[in-house]
């Protein structure tokens, strides 16, 4: 955390691209407070062009009730820094570097919001309720949440009957992780209305398998049938019912292999059978790395792959053997938090994956541009919004423990994180 984030608020943090835009910098606390009437020097540096060369700017601004302010259109998708100084007699004093960063109109229009759609509960080999869950991904400063037990949708309306007449910001989506029977393959449905794994129970399903086998005809070698026609039929069983239909950490090594074949992985690739791909997953790092090394190949032969990345936790203390709850998440940028909004901007590409290794600093995978803004946002937005989360999340488990006041402190934080969100926007 850098000491300006916490001494000073930047207004707005993201602005749209080449438009005229009012820049506010204000001290928060009476050690760092700016001087009416004095002029501040800033240097002003766009982090990756101008748009006729490279080179940095000095300029003055004055300070008007404690606000330091400026105008100016900052050029294209980038972020730009401010280094501000006060010239005094004995030389100067740096007042701090503060950044901001300006967005084409595409990305401009979206916020980002973190989730986690792989999760598990004691409803299968998880170890807590439904409930404690999405309290927990609260607390870890998720914006929404699928709980997607083994072979169980059930489990995931449970935190949403939960928390029902509380006052919850926090959104929460059905979900299931699918099985088709016999198959090796793991899918998540996340968000659709009804359940896939109970289809595989109707009298019909086989006849349907077998019929499918029949259309798809030779396959390419080392795919059997049997394997690939069920995965497809979930796949479109799940758009059916509205879900994102996610493929699942392929390269968990289990009984001694990859969870897919090589040759079944690469032609569900091809042939683009599922909505998302799991680039990170809950499996240890080596085989996470292979996914998102197959993933940037994938992308190099012209694919659009959309991603997410995942805990598949199994606690959310993480005392499971991967212990990626609230580590590995998937960011989102979308129009709403809505469901629609949220599944149809994975599918247009516009998520990143997050993994943050303890001890370590963030790597974020995906699509360059949003790779770069979601490092801005990791460093100047995201610590203030899972702060906000943190406090609604204990909250959450307050109230679901059954202790007097939590309902209240729940409705007295309602609305506090999505005001945080749209003040850090221009208007
Ligand atoms: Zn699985
Ligand atoms: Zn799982």
């Amino acid at each position: 955390m850098r000491l300006e984030q916490e001494y000073f608020q930047v207004s707005p943090l993201i602005v749209p691209s080449d438009i005229e835009t009012t820049i506010k910098i204000k001290g928060l606390y009476e050690h760092n407070q700016l001087e009416d009437g004095v002029l501040y020097d800033v240097i002003y540096y766009p982090k990756e062009f101008w748009s006729d060369g490279y080179r940095k700017e000095k300029f003055s601004a004055a300070a008007q009730n404690g606000e330091l302010i400026f105008t100016r259109a900052f050029t294209g998708e980038q972020e730009h820094v401010f280094h501000v100084i006060r010239a005094q007699d004995d030389g100067e004093k740096v007042i701090g570097t503060f950044c901001i960063y300006s967005l084409q109109d595409d990305l401009f229009q979206r916020r980002p919001y973190k989730g986690d759609v792989h999760m598990h509960s004691h409803y299968s080999d998880g170890l807590e309720s439904p409930a404690f869950v999405a309290a927990s991904c609260r607390k870890v400063g998720f914006d929404f949440m699928a709980l997607t037990d083994h072979h169980r949708y059930a489990p995931s309306l449970m935190p949403i009957d939960a928390f029902q007449d509380a006052a919850v910001d926090l959104a929460m989506f059905p979900g299931e992780e699918v099985h088709p029977p016999g198959c090796y393959t793991h899918i998540v449905n996340f968000g659709g209305e009804f359940s896939v794994n109970e289809l595989f129970h109707r009298k019909d399903y086989q006849a349907e398998i077998d019929a499918l086998i029949k259309r798809l005809g030779k396959l390419p070698a080392g795919i059997e049938a049997k394997q690939y026609a069920p995965v497809l039929w979930a796949f479109e069983k799940i758009r059916e019912a509205g879900g994102l239909g996610v493929l699942c950490h392929p390269h968990w090594v289990t009984d001694r292999r990859y969870n897919v074949p090589q040759p079944m992985l690469e032609y569900m690739f091809q042939q683009e059978i599922f909505d998302a791909f799991e680039i990170l997953g809950g499996v240890p790092v080596e085989d996470n790395n292979l996914q998102h090394a197959f993933y940037y190949e994938q992308r190099a032969k012209g694919k659009k792959v959309p991603i997410v990345a995942v805990s598949d936790s199994h606690s959310c203390l993480n005392t499971d053997e991967f212990g990626h709850f609230g580590n590995i998440y998937t960011l989102v940028f979308s129009p709403t938090l809505r469901l629609e909004d949220l599944i149809q901007s994975i599918k247009d590409l516009y998520s990143v994956a997050v993994e943050i290794m303890p001890g370590e600093l963030p790597r974020v995978y995906g699509p360059y541009r949003l790779v770069k803004l979601a490092r801005f946002l990791l460093r100047e937005y995201i610590p203030h919004h899972d702060a906000l989360c943190f406090e609604e999340g204990n909250h959450m488990l307050a109230y679901i423990r059954g202790e007097k006041g939590a309902q209240r402190k729940l409705e007295l934080c309602q609305g506090q994180v999505n005001r945080f969100r749209e003040s850090r926007w221009a208007k």
